[in-house]
């Protein structure tokens, strides 16, 4: 079987990471506010020792489920490490992953 590379596996975690925040969404914390689509924020880390950029958060708004790569730092395009992803109106202490 095929190893997954560090590329790969921090785009599994961000989908996984994803995916929850949408199953959560639909235990109803956006239906009334916003029942066509998902909007999150991704809070999102570099790990490159050489970088100036930290964290990243990114505001996600997608229908149909269309955000399917793995986001990259602005500064050094190295792909980011995924702290959360929060559906909005969440309380962000909350979520772990
Ligand atoms: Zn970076």
């Amino acid at each position: 079987m095929k190893k997954n590379t560090f590329a790969e596996m921090q785009k599994i975690a961000f989908m996984k990471a994803l995916k929850n925040a949408r199953g959560r969404d639909r235990g109803g914390i956006q239906k009334d506010m916003n029942p066509s689509g998902f909007v999150g924020l991704a809070r999102m880390y570099c790990e490159e020792p050489d970088c100036c950029a930290r964290e990243v958060d990114i505001r996600i708004k997608e229908y149909d489920e269309n955000v399917s790569a793995l986001p990259v730092c602005p500064i050094c395009k190295k792909g980011l490490k995924t702290h959360a992803v929060y559906v909005v109106g969440e309380k962000r202490e909350q979520i772990h992953g």
